[in-house]
């Protein structure tokens, strides 16, 4: 029986396993996936030895970045992201590739409005990396807003102030802030000029509308969470493992 499964650290509440167990069952699929809970990223091999029949596993945090270096290849989209979600196995050989920013894309499409040709993105992870890959060829320029990073496109919590939101009407937030079990918190962004022509998108899917969403839903805002995304990104990846 073909097996797949995620890698990960502390896999306990991932949606990964849920997800592919009620697939394979709604679809007759006769496939295993299992949660792999690695103490480092190079276990990859072990893992490898250990389970012979395995064909796909997808990669959470905190390996995106880590497991690169374990790997015979890795796509061009991954490299540029720096940053693989899901693995392809071939004979023995491991292909990593980036499914999240897909997820991110065609997800957000359909909310994208005239007037949005920038975005504030809070945080500068592994997935900040896969939201400027999507919106860059939709014509969408990237800010960043980082606690500590710099650069010409990069600004601190202290620079964003009411203009700043004002001029800008597309906000995702890449960080975990506002995540299960810290429900309340929220990034420190002035929500009070956020206006309904503003779209508020979190990658955050636990809970689903995290304190973000809320405080721009009040302002009358369009808000997404991350739901669509790690459904779309999931579906990719079982692509990447069955059809190419
Ligand atoms: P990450 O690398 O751990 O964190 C992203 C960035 O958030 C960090 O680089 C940091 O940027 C900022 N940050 C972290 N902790 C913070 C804090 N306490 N206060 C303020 N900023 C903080 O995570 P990631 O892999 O990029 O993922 C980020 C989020 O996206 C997670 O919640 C993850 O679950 C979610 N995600 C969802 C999907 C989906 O399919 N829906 C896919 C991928 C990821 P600075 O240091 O620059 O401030």
């Amino acid at each position: 029986m073909e097996v797949y499964g995620l890698l990960g650290k502390s896999l306990k509440h991932s949606f990964s396993k849920k997800y592919f167990e009620e697939k394979f069952r709604s679809n007759k699929i006769d496939c295993r996936y299992e949660n792999f809970e690695l103490e480092s990223a190079s276990e990859l091999h072990a893992l490898l030895k250990s389970e012979p029949n395995l064909k796909g596993l997808n990669v959470t945090i905190p390996y995106k970045t880590a497991i690169m270096a374990h790997l015979d290849e890795i796509s061009p989209e991954a490299k540029e992201i720096g940053a693989v979600n899901t693995i392809k196995i071939v004979n023995g050989k491991t292909i990593g590739h980036n499914t999240d920013w897909i997820g991110f894309r065609d997800s957000i499409k359909p909310f994208l409005a005239l007037g949005m040709e920038k975005a504030l993105v809070l945080g500068t992870g592994g997935a900040s990396k896969a939201v400027e890959y999507a919106l860059k060829p939709l014509g969408i320029e990237v800010l960043y807003v980082s606690r500590t990073a710099t650069g010409s496109n990069c600004f601190s919590y202290q620079d964003i102030n009411s203009n700043a939101i004002g001029f800008i009407k597309l906000i995702v937030n890449t960080t975990p802030i506002g995540m299960f079990p810290e429900i309340v918190d929220c990034p420190n962004i002035p929500y009070e000029a956020i206006t309904p022509q503003h779209l508020l998108y979190d990658l955050i899917y636990n809970p689903a509308e995290t304190e973000f969403l809320k405080k721009g839903k009040e302002q009358g805002a369009i808000t997404v969470n991350g739901h669509s995304m790690l459904k779309i990104q999931a579906e990719r990846s079982w692509e990447i493992w069955n059809k190419e």
